[in-house]
Parts: structure tokens; C-alpha cells; sequence
């Protein structure tokens, strides 16, 4: 242990492990943060101690059952600073898209061999419906460049930058062709958040949302839109409750749009 060193720790709770993965993609920065930080708690990289006390916890994954509520509660207390990585954390992630269906004990049973082993809580919802969270980093997955960006910066005392501009203004200085204006694809880029170097684009492809809602974002205006190309109600909700199915205002317009489509 070095004790003149910040001590960062890695949680997973509902998660795929994506998103842990940008630490251990970066290669030679790790080594370079190995000078700059202790790491003591990750478990998916061998050190394990969760309730250690540390500078900054990163979390990913959603809240999905009691226990996950007892550890954040825990994890909470036990860092100065707590940041979210990726969609499942700061958006609730693909398991929220149970949200708002009425979770019967024969659905589990219907799914689970044992369901009396099944304790989940009614909904998966992101870190910041529990406790306070000090940054959000979105993204399915988050990028190593994030995540050491605003860990880096964190290190140095100084808040980091996080875009709330669109997909859109990230595609247009690139000078990728809009594949909405000329291929008429539902492209999500103008309420989503920018980060991921416009990435679908670019390869002519339709945005799908995995960085979630950008500030502002118009998602009437985008979905009425979608409509006048031919979209139904069923595939305008979907395009809207994805991976950040639980953040307002997709969650907002996705649902008007599966109400519809149930009517
Ligand atoms: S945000 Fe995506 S990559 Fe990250 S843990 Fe969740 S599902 Fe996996
Ligand atoms: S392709 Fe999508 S992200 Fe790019 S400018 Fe068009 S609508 Fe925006």
C-alpha cells in the first residue's frame, strides 16, 4: 500500500462488465496510473476490498435488487467522490426496460427455474435515483479515453468536461453525410449526447442512442419526425427505450409512443 497516493476503487452491480473493460483496454496508461493512484478495490482485475475507503469509486451497472441498494449505500459512504461509468449506471441500461411492466410472480417463475431465489427490486434505475452522484460518464460501453480523461483531471483536482452537445455537432465537424437527410435513416444523433466520435455515422449507419439524452434534446419534435417518415408508434418507442431507456426525456417520449401503440 502507498499512502501518499489517491486510492481509487471499481464497483460492478447490474452490468455487463463493458464498461470495466476500458480500464483494462488502456494498456500502458494503466502503468502510468499505477504511479499517479492505488488502486484497491476491482475485482474483475484481482484486487478486492468493496468497502475500503477511497478518493473515487467507479460504478458501474444499474440497481437491480436490495442487495445492490445495501452496497451503493455502502460504496456511498465509503468514497469522497463517486462516479457513474456507462449506460447501465447512469441510465438504468438494457435491464430497465422492465420498468413499468408488472413483474407478476408467475412472470418469474415463467423465466427462473427457482424463482423463490429471485429478490429484485420493481425496477433496475440508475446510481443517481439512490445516492448523490458527483459525474455521470455515458456511453454503451463508456471509452478509456473517457474514463482516464476524467480521471486524470479528477487527480488534478479540476472538474471534468462532459458534453451535453448532440450527436449532430460532433457529425458535422467530422463532414459525415447526415444518413437522416439523405438515406432517410431514424437517426438519433440530434437528441443524443455526443462522446462517442459520432461513431455510427461514420460509418452510415442511424444513431441508436447509447450515449443518452443530450441537454436540451427536442425528442417531440425528433419523433414526430420519425413519423413523418413512415415510422409507427411501436418503432418510434423502440428507438427511444434502448439502452438508456430510463432517462428523461426518452423515457418520457418512448413511453407516449408504446401507449400508442397499445391503443
Ligand atoms: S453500459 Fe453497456 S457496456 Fe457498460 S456495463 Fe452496461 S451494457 Fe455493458
Ligand atoms: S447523421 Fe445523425 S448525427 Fe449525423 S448529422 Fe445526421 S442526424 Fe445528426
Amino acid at each position: 500500500m502507498n499512502n501518499s497516493l489517491p486510492r481509487i476503487a471499481v464497483h460492478k452491480f447490474a452490468s455487463c462488465d463493458g464498461c470495466q473493460l476500458a480500464f483494462l483496454n488502456a494498456g500502458e496508461a494503466l502503468l502510468t496510473l499505477s504511479q499517479r493512484a492505488e488502486i484497491v478495490h476491482f475485482t474483475e482485475a484481482g484486487w478486492d476490498a468493496p468497502l475500503a475507503k477511497v478518493d473515487i469509486a467507479f460504478v458501474e451497472g444499474s440497481i437491480s435488487t436490495p442487495h445492490d441498494l445495501e452496497r451503493i449505500r455502502a460504496v456511498r459512504e465509503s468514497a469522497k467522490t463517486l462516479v457513474t461509468i456507462g449506460a447501465c449506471a447512469t441510465a438504468g441500461g438494457l435491464q430497465a426496460l422492465r420498468n413499468g411492466v408488472q413483474q407478476s410472480a408467475e412472470w418469474v417463475a415463467d423465466i427462473y427455474a427457482s424463482p423463490e431465489y429471485i429478490q429484485s427490486l420493481p425496477e433496475s434505475r440508475p446510481i443517481s435515483a439512490h445516492v448523490i452522484v458527483d459525474l455521470e460518464l455515458w456511453g454503451c460501453p463508456v471509452t478509456s479515453k473517457q474514463v482516464l480523461s476524467a480521471l486524470g483531471d479528477l487527480l488534478k483536482g479540476i472538474t471534468p468536461v462532459n458534453s451535453g452537445e448532440p450527436v449532430c455537432v460532433e457529425c458535422k465537424r467530422s463532414g459525415h453525410a447526415c444518413v437522416l437527410v439523405t438515406q432517410s435513416q431514424p437517426c438519433m444523433g440530434p437528441v443524443t449526447r455526443t462522446g462517442c466520435g459520432a461513431l455510427c455515422p461514420a460509418f452510415g449507419r442511424a444513431c441508436y442512442g447509447c450515449f443518452g439524452p443530450a441537454e436540451q434534446a427536442n425528442t417531440a419534435s425528433l419523433a414526430n419526425q420519425f413519423k413523418h417518415m413512415g415510422l409507427g408508434p411501436k418503432d418510434i418507442a423502440r428507438r427511444f427505450l434502448f439502452i438508456t431507456s430510463a432517462a428523461s426525456p426518452f423515457s418520457d417520449t418512448g413511453r407516449h409512443y408504446l401507449e400508442q401503440d397499445r391503443d
